[in-house]
């Protein structure tokens, strides 16, 4: 018989989050991110913090949403995420492994 494991939405929902009020990831240029063909980010993100609004040509950057696993910032091809961990006390906090 198949062992069913935790499913992504079911790990996300042992996590906790306290955002702090200031973003701590932020975009260098958002000009390379218009040129940027993948945008990475947008796809390797768990819990799609980053998402391009056509419209105003730029990325949406919602932080209160990460998990602080660092995926984004090693996917970037342009290095253009300056990515540091929230103030102590904020952030993610995993509860159950
Ligand atoms: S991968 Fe980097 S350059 Fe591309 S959209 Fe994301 S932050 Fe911008
Ligand atoms: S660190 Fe992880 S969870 Fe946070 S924005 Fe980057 S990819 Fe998403």
């Amino acid at each position: 018989m198949e062992k069913k494991g935790l499913t992504l939405e079911d790990k996300i929902n042992l996590v906790t989050l306290r955002p702090f009020r200031d973003s701590h990831l932020t975009i260098l240029d958002q000009r390379v991110c218009g040129d940027c063909k993948g945008q990475e980010c947008t796809v390797v993100c768990p819990v799609k913090t980053y998402e391009w609004e056509e419209r105003e040509g730029r990325l949406i950057v919602s932080f209160e949403n990460c998990f602080e696993c660092g995926s984004c910032r090693l996917a970037c091809p342009f290095d253009n995420i300056a990515w540091i961990y929230p103030p102590g006390g904020f952030g993610v906090e995993f509860r159950k492994g």
